[in-house]
């Protein structure tokens, strides 16, 4: 456990894969989670909803004041990839990537930014990728996308430092997910290959994400603002 005093938090994407990691880390260390899904159902602390949204962010950002009156720390994980070669990348797609990976995390970071004023030692986590620092085939869209989401926590940073909020990114590498496997779990082949590109070599969990997560929300991070750290058993540095 990395903090003493129980903070709230709202953490997108959090039904599967690294988003529930993370929201399970937060609730074993006594934090108050909300969670932000397309998949769940409304229920305690879970909202369904779509990042794209405004609507779902206005719903969630009342629900959250009139329940704990403030936000201390949100997780923007929500993501999907596309793979698919330039030529076959339709605008259809490219606008859905962008629109849930990048404008989904801005759109969170504006909904929630009066919550966050008001919390205590507010932090914001966007949750980028490998695909932001390195070239990476057939992913255009999301690579492009997971720049974005790097950009703006650098941007974001500068912006709300005054405000006392930090802002940070993790980069995965390849992580075992829902998403992963719908991907490379087909073949054995490519899930292998995976493997022999992570100089640590193994694949990242869910929890390896989780406790980096954890570290930069905790106020162990205090001086951690505007960094992107990558979480990836050694990759980006092959
Ligand atoms: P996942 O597909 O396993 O889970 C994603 C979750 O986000 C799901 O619960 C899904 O319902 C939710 N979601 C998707 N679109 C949404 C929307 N429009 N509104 C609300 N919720 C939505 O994915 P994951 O592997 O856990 O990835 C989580 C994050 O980590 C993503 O941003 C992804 O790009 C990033 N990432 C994953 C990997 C990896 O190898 N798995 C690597 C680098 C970065």
């Amino acid at each position: 456990m990395l903090e003493a005093t129980p903070r709230t938090a709202l953490v997108t994407g959090a039904a599967v894969g690294i988003g529930h990691a993370i929201a399970e880390r937060f609730e074993r260390d006594g934090w108050a989670v909300y969670r932000f899904d397309r998949t769940l159902e409304d229920g305690a602390r879970a909202v369904r909803g779509d990042v794209r949204s405004e609507a779902d962010w206005k719903r969630l950002a009342d629900r959250i004041g009139s329940e704990a009156g403030q936000l201390d720390v949100l997780v923007n994980n929500a993501g999907i990839l596309r793979e698919a070669p330039l030529e076959d990348t339709s605008l259809a797609v490219w606008d859905e990537v962008i629109g849930v990976n990048l404008t989904g995390a801005f759109l969170g970071c504006r909904s929630m930014l009066a919550l966050l004023k008001r919390g205590d030692s507010p932090c914001i986590l966007n949750v980028a990728s490998i695909d932001a620092l390195r070239g990476s085939l057939r992913h255009s869209a999301y690579a492009a996308s997971k720049g974005g989401v790097d950009s703006l926590t650098r941007a974001l940073a500068l912006e709300l430092a005054n405000d006392g909020i930090r802002v940070n990114a993790i980069c995965p590498g390849t992580v075992d997910t829902p998403m992963f496997r719908s991907i490379h779990g087909n073949t054995a082949d490519r899930a292998q290959k995976r493997l022999a590109l992570h100089p640590l070599k193994r694949i990242s969990t869910a929890e390896d994400q989780a406790a980096a997560a954890a570290f930069l929300c905790s106020t162990e991070a205090a001086f951690i603002t505007g960094a992107s750290l990558s979480v990836d058993g050694g990759r980006a540095i092959r």
